[in-house]
């Protein structure tokens, strides 16, 4: 399948990606549904007043400013406004001689403003790899101790707060709170281990019932998409706190998410299998099909005065032990309630070897392998101004389909 419209063959928004995000423009302040389509937003709005969807859908679900009211009809809806806008898009689309609506409907993407993509109730963080909770395992506590327990046995999570998850390009302001001294006394401080964790995360398309838990053998119809999030962290104020009831403030003062939703139906030509499970999971998680996916990520990092960004890690989301279908069942296997447009997210993606470490924490080693810049300078954590990118895309035959980027400066 090939667009009407030029994309190059290394952007992340080809016609087989068509994302969702949510966007404003200068000249008009509503904020509406567009998809990204190579350096271009379609804007659904537009394309819904035109009547292209009136077969599919009968209310109107692009001109407000977030994907709930459209992820709420279903996958079907989904899959089929994929496909319309798909041959909108292809080469023998009669949208490419209406001049008048496309000057209305193709908005150059650098004067689109991103918000996020959905209202987000809840937020849940996990911890599904097994290199990252091995890494911070032994620093924390020892190799002996590194993995606990439970690890293998379940998809370890935390909730966080949904109200501080932001999108792509917000600062983030370096947090205070309790730190240990030198002496191991509690002070007031600002956090000196500011770090970032590489993550992925995915959107809740469907709900379930309270008390009735969502099943692992149709658990990815519950999905809607997929984002690429950075999930700050002071280690300082984390490391004190975090006995016995886990991550807290050292975690919930920021989270970053880039702005499109790349959908699952985008994703499905790249799924892969995912590590070998064992000891086996227990019935209600054993696997039913691959739920890992190739999506190659990269982190980098553009210090305070230089304006070059530098890779400081090469990750992939298929290195995660525990797949999104499980994650998802475990949450709700008690019977609680998912809700359309909550994010989990998947933990800290880190894969097996030093050059593929989703923190600074682990690639600095708790600060004892600082990362070199030009000119002398070293990163053990990250100081005022500066800058992560974190970006992502899975690779087909000629094209990509990709996620953009989530970039965060500390302030
Ligand atoms: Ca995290």
């Amino acid at each position: 399948m090939k667009s009407f419209l030029k994309i190059d063959s290394d952007s992340h928004f080809s016609i087989h990606n068509l994302p969702y995000g949510v966007f404003k423009t200068t000249d008009n302040q509503n904020s509406r549904v567009g998809v990204a389509i190579g350096d271009k937003v379609l804007d659904l709005s537009v394309i819904e007043k035109a009547g292209y969807f009136d077969s599919i859908i009968s209310k109107t679900v692009f001109s407000c400013g977030s994907l709930n009211s459209f992820i709420s009809l279903g996958k079907s809806v989904w899959s089929q406004v994929r496909s319309k806008i798909q041959r909108l898009l292809s080469d023998d689309s009669d949208l490419k001689n209406n001049l008048e609506l496309i000057n209305r409907c193709l908005i150059p993407m650098q004067m689109a403003e991103m918000y996020l993509p959905c209202e987000i109730g809840d937020y849940t963080d996990f911890y599904s790899s097994r290199e990252h909770a091995t890494n911070v395992g032994i620093m924390f506590r020892g190799k002996e101790n590194a993995l606990n327990p439970n690890w293998l046995h379940l998809p370890v999570a935390y909730h966080g707060r949904s109200s501080s998850i932001v999108v792509s390009g917000t600062q983030i302001k370096r947090p205070f709170g309790q730190i240990l001294d030198a002496e191991n006394k509690p002070r007031f401080s600002s956090s000196k281990l500011m770090d970032f964790e590489l993550e992925m995360g995915f959107f809740i398309g469907k709900e379930n019932t309270m008390g009735h838990p969502i099943e692992i053998k149709n658990a990815t119809d519950s999905i809607f998409g997929m984002v690429i999030v950075n999930d700050w962290s002071a280690r300082d104020i984390q490391k004190w706190e975090y006995v016995p009831l886990g991550p807290f403030l050292g975690k919930n003062f920021a989270t970053s998410i880039s702005p499109w939703v790349v959908t699952m139906e985008a994703l499905e030509p790249f799924k892969v299998e995912g590590p070998l499970q064992d000891p086996q999971p227990l019935n209600y998680l054993k696997r039913k099909e691959y739920n890992s996916y190739d999506i190659k990520l990269e982190v980098s990092l553009k210090i305070d005065g230089s304006n070059q960004p530098k890779v400081i890690s090469r990750s992939n989301h298929k290195y995660l032990y525990w797949d999104v279908a499980q994650q998802l069942v475990h949450h709700s296997v008690n019977g609680c309630k998912m809700q359309i447009g909550d994010l989990l997210a998947s933990g800290t993606i880190s894969g097996p070897d030093k050059t593929s470490l989703g923190s600074m924490l682990e690639i600095s080693w708790k600060g004892t392998r600082p990362i070199k810049f030009e000119n002398g300078i070293q990163r053990k954590f990250l100081q005022d101004n500066d800058s992560v990118v974190m970006t992502g895309y899975c690779q087909g035959n000629g094209y990509r389909v990709g996620f953009g980027e989530v970039e965060g400066t500390i302030i």
